[in-house]
């Protein structure tokens, strides 16, 4: 029964009223990127590069970074693989790299606002991705934008330094909508971004103002709220399909909150690997279609809560 189940894992998953959605992992390096291949993933939708900075004296060099990368590309054998670059700030901080302390670190300079400062660090990451083979593999991805301005200078970076490399083909880049004003703006995004991917466990704490590592607020940080669907939904519209929208946050792998997602219009989730076999057999009990004709009303209701209750109810 395990390896029939195995089996069925490795075959794409497509819905009850036949849409395919990707299943991909979230992994923190190589070694994950092997059991996420073993699992059945359809590509790596968030490597979470921060990892290889953490726990350390100083920078992994552009060779550490590159053998790490590309033990990820060479797992997923030809599928894709997206590399986030570095996630730093907030909660996660380097010994070598001291940030200014600062009331509120979550809405300070973290993500992709961290280039500014640290020119260096951004461009030993870019040419150890820019050194992967292949290239058509690599998806490289932008955490915590805010806006169509920090794609624009990311863009010209790559743009710069590939051609400083010899590179000629560039990998795809895309942008993960975990801002509020991302999800808004998500048209001009998408018309820059070769994807984008929401990061729903940021998406809410922006959203709702709650502090995701808020034991107190645990209870109400549901990525069902209303205001968050409605978030959801704004990003899958105004993408209106010029690049593919994917989820990557937890609530990928929630049962519940996953079919509200793919009746959202989201085509791929990523998710942690032990999860992609039990993902993709809810997706194939879905029917996508009769649950989208649901949505209107349960973005009318009061919180997270109210949702999840319907939500199961209808589902069952
Ligand atoms: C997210 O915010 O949903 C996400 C996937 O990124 P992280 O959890 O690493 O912040
Ligand atoms: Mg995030």
């Amino acid at each position: 029964a395990r390896g029939a189940a195995r089996e069925s894992a490795r075959k794409p998953a497509t819905t009850h009223d036949g849409r395919t959605i990707e299943v991909c992992a979230n992994v923190a390096g190589g070694a994950e990127a092997r059991i996420a291949a073993q699992e059945g993933a359809d590509g790596i939708g968030l490597l979470r590069s921060e990892f290889l900075f953490l726990d350390r004296d100083r920078a992994p060099s552009v060779d550490e970074q590159r053998e790490e990368y590309q033990a990820a590309l060479d797992a997923m054998s030809g599928k894709p693989v997206v590399v986030r670059t570095l996630d730093i700030g907030a909660d996660k901080q380097l010994s070598y790299l001291p940030l200014p302390n600062v009331p509120n670190p979550a809405l300070g300079v973290r993500g992709i606002r961290l280039w500014a400062s640290q020119a260096a660090l951004l461009n030993s990451q870019l040419r150890a991705l820019l050194a992967l083979e292949p290239l058509g593999s690599l998806r490289i991805m932008l955490p915590m934008v805010s806006g169509v301005g920090e794609l624009r200078a990311l863009r010209q970076r790559l743009e710069t330094l590939a051609s400083e490399l010899g590179v000629s083909r560039l990998p795809q880049l895309g942008v993960m909508i975990e801002v509020p004003s991302a999800a808004l703006c998500a048209a001009s995004l998408a018309a820059e971004a070769d994807f984008l991917s929401i990061g729903t466990n940021d998406l809410t704490q922006y959203t709702l103002a709650m502090d995701r590592e808020d034991p107190g607020l645990a209870a109400q940080l549901d990525v069902l709220h209303p205001a968050v669907l409605r978030l959801i939904k704004a990003t899958v519209e105004g993408a209106a399909g010029r690049c593919p929208v994917g989820v990557c946050g937890a609530a990928a792998g929630d049962p519940l909150a996953l079919a509200v997602l793919v009746a959202l219009g989201v085509e791929e989730l990523s998710v942690e690997p032990s999860r992609i076999p039990a993902v993709k057999a809810s997706l194939r009990e879905l029917d996508a279609g009769e649950l989208a004709e649901q949505l209107s009303a349960w973005l009318e209701l009061d919180d997270g809560a109210a949702v999840r209750a319907q939500v199961k109810a209808w589902l069952e």
